[in-house]
Parts: structure tokens; sequence; C-alpha cells
């Protein structure tokens, strides 16, 4: 028995929401008795060393050239490989766009039950249970499993970064024995995307502005992103500001955008729809931003300021730039 934790990385390296899972796995795994395994593929191991501080049992490094890019059907059968080798029993992944698909493939290869996007795990009587959030945090339905594996995908941002210690755990080699015959899909070319800018997933703050700006859509999305890169936040944005072409898809949250967890959600201009709460309605603390008292975000909302938010958003950032001494 054990509990194998995938350790997703991209071209910045370990994906930090890997150790978030990585740190419940360990006390899930002493809950129910048995190690705790975290797997690291790529084409080669160079990952496995920056994993042993966060204290799983073992590092299994599962490397070959088939693996050297992210595909579907080839983590997927690393993956079902590790389990196997280490007799996993729970198997645990981020819900990133990655973790969502491989661990729902995995199950399916399993034969294993699957709760996708959780957002707390126990050990009840011995048994794994998972909680989901539906309606946006109206009901959290706790989901058990009658499958001898269990897989789950976590939420980002639903636990707490361990911190590092002294490195421990032994590292493991495992051969995933995959060819490139195996492999369903071929990696063309790689482009890097990245901007440098924060990550709505990973963001402990973010400032979201919606079809509330549209009197001068390209003022109201630049004082957003003002008093974002005041309290280093990431930008958000609702459908209607995306649909309406203010701002790129990326940065939508919501339903059919990005489930977002910080400790601080800033809405601007969102009147507050279900579909935009169920991608935020987690978030530790809601402040709204809203000319209209009668908006549904203040009922969400811990904070509400009743304005216009061609005025409120400067005057937060210029007292945020006085209290942060920026
Ligand atoms: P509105 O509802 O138009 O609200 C604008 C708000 O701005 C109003 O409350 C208004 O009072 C306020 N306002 C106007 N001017 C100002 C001002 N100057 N200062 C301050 N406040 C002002 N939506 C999402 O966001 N994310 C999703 O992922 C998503 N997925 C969807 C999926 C489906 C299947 C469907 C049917 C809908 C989805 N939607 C989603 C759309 C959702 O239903 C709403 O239409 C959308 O969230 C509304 O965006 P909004 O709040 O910006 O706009």
């Amino acid at each position: 028995m054990s509990v194998l934790v995938w350790i997703e990385q991209n071209q910045n390296g370990v994906v930090p929401n890997s150790f978030e899972v990585l740190g419940k796995a360990r006390e899930i795994a002493a809950a129910l008795g048995t190690q705790t395994v975290a797997a690291v593929l790529g084409d080669n191991a160079s990952a496995a060393e920056s994993v042993r501080p966060y204290g799983p049992d073992v590092v299994l490094a599962i490397t070959g050239p088939v693996l050297a890019n992210y595909r579907l059907s080839a983590y997927t059968a690393a993956l079902r490989k590790a389990v196997e080798a280490v007799g996993a029993t729970v198997v645990l992944t981020a819900a990133t766009v990655h973790g969502r698909e491989v661990a729902a493939m995995l199950a399916s290869q399993l034969d294993a039950g699957y709760a996708p996007d959780a957002i707390d795990l126990r050990v009840e009587n011995g048994r794994l249970v998972a909680v989901r959030s539906v309606y946006s945090n109206n009901i959290l339905a706790d989901v058990t499993f009658n499958s001898p594996v269990q897989v789950v995908s976590v939420r980002p941002r639903s636990f707490p970064m361990p911190e590092p210690g002294a490195p421990g755990g032994e590292v493991r080699t495992l051969d995933p024995g995959l060819s490139e015959n195996d492999v369903k899909e071929k990696v063309l070319e790689v482009k890097s995307t990245d901007t440098g800018e924060i990550s709505l997933t990973d963001a402990s703050i973010i400032v979201s502005g919606g079809r509330g700006v549209a009197q001068d859509p390209a003022k109201g999305f630049a004082l957003v992103a003002e008093l974002a890169s005041v309290l280093g936040a990431a930008v958000g944005a609702s459908r209607a500001a995306v649909d309406a072409g203010y701002i790129p898809y990326k940065h939508q949250v919501g339903q059919t955008g990005k489930t977002v967890k910080p400790d601080l959600y800033i809405a601007a201009g969102i009147s507050g729809a279900i579909q935009h709460l169920a991608g935020m309605g987690g978030s530790k603390v809601i402040v709204a931003i809203n000319k209209d008292p009668e908006a549904p975000i203040f009922e969400k909302a811990n904070y509400g300021i009743v304005g216009d938010l061609f005025q409120v958003l400067p005057a937060l950032t210029a007292e945020f730039k006085k209290r942060l001494g920026k």
C-alpha cells in the first residue's frame, strides 16, 4: 500500500501545487498507516532532488526520452506503472489542466473511482474521503470509494505549501518501458507563453474586472492591473469582460474559466453571477466594488464598496501604495 502523488513539472520546474498535495498526502498516508511516494516523470531525474525536502518516503524517478514533454497517453502509462510498482491504493494529483486529465485517464484505465477537483481530504474509519465543492461552496459533497485504487485531483491552494526540511526519502528509479510507438500524441514544437505574470491559480491575491468597465474598458482594466501590481496580485476577469474582448480568455474566472482560491479576491464591476461565483466562491476574503447596492456579489462579499470603480480603484491603489511604502 502507498499514497502516490504525481509531481507535475512545467518549464519553470515543479508546479508548486504539487507540493501542496504532497504535504497533505503525508498526513493521509500517516492516517492510513502507509508510505508517501512522489512520482517525478521526465527525460531525466533532476527534479527528484528538489522533491526530497518535502518529505516523501520515496521519490520515484520515472525517466525516459518519451517522457521529455507532457503527453497524456505517455504520462498515464508511466503513472500506471508507478501504481503497480509501489502498490499505490491512493493516487493524488493537483487539479491543474494536466493533473485533472491524467488522473481521469488513469482512473479509467485502473477501473478506479475518481474524485476530481477535491478541496479537502481526510481518512475516516480507515477509508479515504474526498470533499468536493458544489455550487460555489454552497454544498460540500463527501466522496468515498468502493474501488481498490482511489484517484483524486486536488484543487490548487486547497492546502498550505509545506515548509521544506532536510532532504529525506530515498530516490528510486523506474523504467517506464515505453517506446515512441506506445505514445499516441506527438509534440511538434514547444513555445513558452510565460510572460512573467502571476498565474491566477497560484495567486494569493486577485483583482478582477467585469463588464462594469464598459464605459472605457482599456482604462478600466489598466486600473485593475495597477491595483494588482501594487498588491503583487494576478488579474482576473468575468466572462462578460472576456466575451466583449476587453481582456484575453486566460484571465477568465468562473465555471468556464479558472477556479481560484486566493486569500483575497477583489471584484470590480462584476455582478456576481452564479457561474462567476463557481470559480471564486472559495476565496478567503472577497471585496466587491459595484455601483449598484443591490448587486448579488454583495451577498457573497465580506466587504462591499458601493461606488464607481473608476473612482474607487485609483483611491485603493493610492492608499495601498502609501501603506505598503511603494
Ligand atoms: P454584468 O452581469 O453585466 O455585471 C456588471 C456589473 O458591473 C453590474 O453589477 C453593474 O452594477 C456593475 N457596474 C457597472 N458600471 C460600474 C462602474 N462604473 N463601477 C462599478 N460597478 C459598475 N461568467 C463568468 O464570469 N465566468 C464564467 O466562467 C462563466 N461561465 C458561464 C458559463 C455558462 C454556461 C453561462 C450560461 C454563463 C457563464 N458566465 C460566466 C456568464 C455569467 O452568467 C454572467 O453573464 C457574467 O459573469 C457577467 O459578467 P459581469 O458580472 O462582468 O457583467
